[in-house]
């Protein structure tokens, strides 16, 4: 029974040298699952790191809402409004433009010329001014010259700008053949070589092209592609030459239909700085490859002003690193 009994001790302590045995076994192997865990906690650090990294590069792209917007209409004006005037997916309404330009012009936003976008952000020749430091770019255009852009979208910025304190540009994309045209209800008014110049004088135009009757220019070519692009630029100067030392109106160009070839951009470089497209893409500024395909986004009149504010707050704000 003795010998039994130490038999069953011999086995217990067995046991418990195994379970010791098994115990140092267990923490060995947490141990080394701990190192391993950590490796990857480490990895997983890493990984994030780079992430972010990739992302803190990502954030130091500019990102700038290039904003297209056409004709502007008075909701509240039955003349604006159909059976009066016909009524168009491209239109917007003078209500919601003026709560989108109520936020951007109180939010600090800085309202870019087609050259401002040109000099500071694209060609870099010249660095952002300290004073703009803080601000958010945007480009707002309106292209077609209609006349709706003067009468009901000019006289909002114009008041903001008064009660704000602050002046911001307007891209005005026209075509001077149909300067001062108006053939009534099923061709929109457009703006006069007055109207451009008034708006010009005040501060707040920006006047550019939009080619001279609005054909796709990559449907023409030759002589004809050459006729529309400087036709354009040549009427543009004689309509506000005189007021324009610096030579900036007719620099740009936005295609009509947002269509754009390589015959058109080979011709470009001769008449234009910068081309724009319609392709809805928000500009970033570091991955432009080709001044003549600046990205656009198109408004139309489902777009609500909460939408746009929303394209408007992907802007870049403006840190003393982009100035260098
Ligand atoms: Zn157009």
């Amino acid at each position: 029974m003795v010998e039994i009994k130490s038999t069953q001790i011999g086995k217990e302590s067995m046991r418990l040298e195994q379970l010791l045995e098994n115990i140092k076994f267990l923490r060995f192997f947490l141990f080394r699952l701990l190192h391993k865990a950590k490796l990857i906690y480490l990895l997983l650090i890493f990984a994030i790191s780079i992430g972010v990294s990739g992302w803190t590069v990502e954030s130091n792209l500019i990102r700038i809402p290039l904003i297209g917007f056409h004709d502007i209409v008075d909701t509240q004006n039955p003349a604006q409004l159909p059976p009066k005037r016909l009524a168009f997916s491209i239109d917007y309404t003078k209500q919601d433009l003026s709560v989108f330009l109520e936020y951007i012009i109180k939010e600090n936003y800085w309202l870019l010329s087609s050259q401002d976008l040109y000099v500071y952000f694209i060609d870099k020749s010249q660095p952002i001014p300290a004073r703009r430091l803080g601000q958010k770019p945007i480009m707002i255009s309106f292209d077609d010259g209609y006349k709706g852009v003067h009468k009901n979208a000019l006289p909002i910025l114009e008041k903001l700008s008064l009660i704000h304190k602050k002046k911001g540009k307007f891209v005005l994309f026209v075509n001077p053949h149909f300067l001062g045209v108006d053939m009534g209800r099923d061709f929109l008014p457009h703006t006069t070589c007055n109207d451009l110049r008034d708006g010009y004088k005040k501060g707040f135009y920006d006047v550019q092209s939009h080619g001279f009757t609005h054909k796709n220019l990559t449907q023409i070519s030759g002589k004809g592609l050459e006729f529309e692009i400087a036709k354009s630029k040549l009427e543009l100067r004689k309509c506000m030459g005189d007021l324009d030392k610096n030579k900036l109106i007719g620099a740009h160009i936005a295609y009509p239909y947002g269509a754009s070839d390589s015959e058109v951009e080979e011709l470009l470089p001769k008449y234009h700085l910068t081309g724009f497209l319609y392709d809805d893409h928000l500009f970033r500024v570091n991955r432009l490859k080709n001044n003549y395909r600046i990205s656009r986004i198109t408004v139309d009149k489902d777009m609500s002003p909460r939408a746009l504010i929303r394209i408007a707050k992907k802007a870049s704000t403006l840190t003393k690193k982009e100035s260098l």
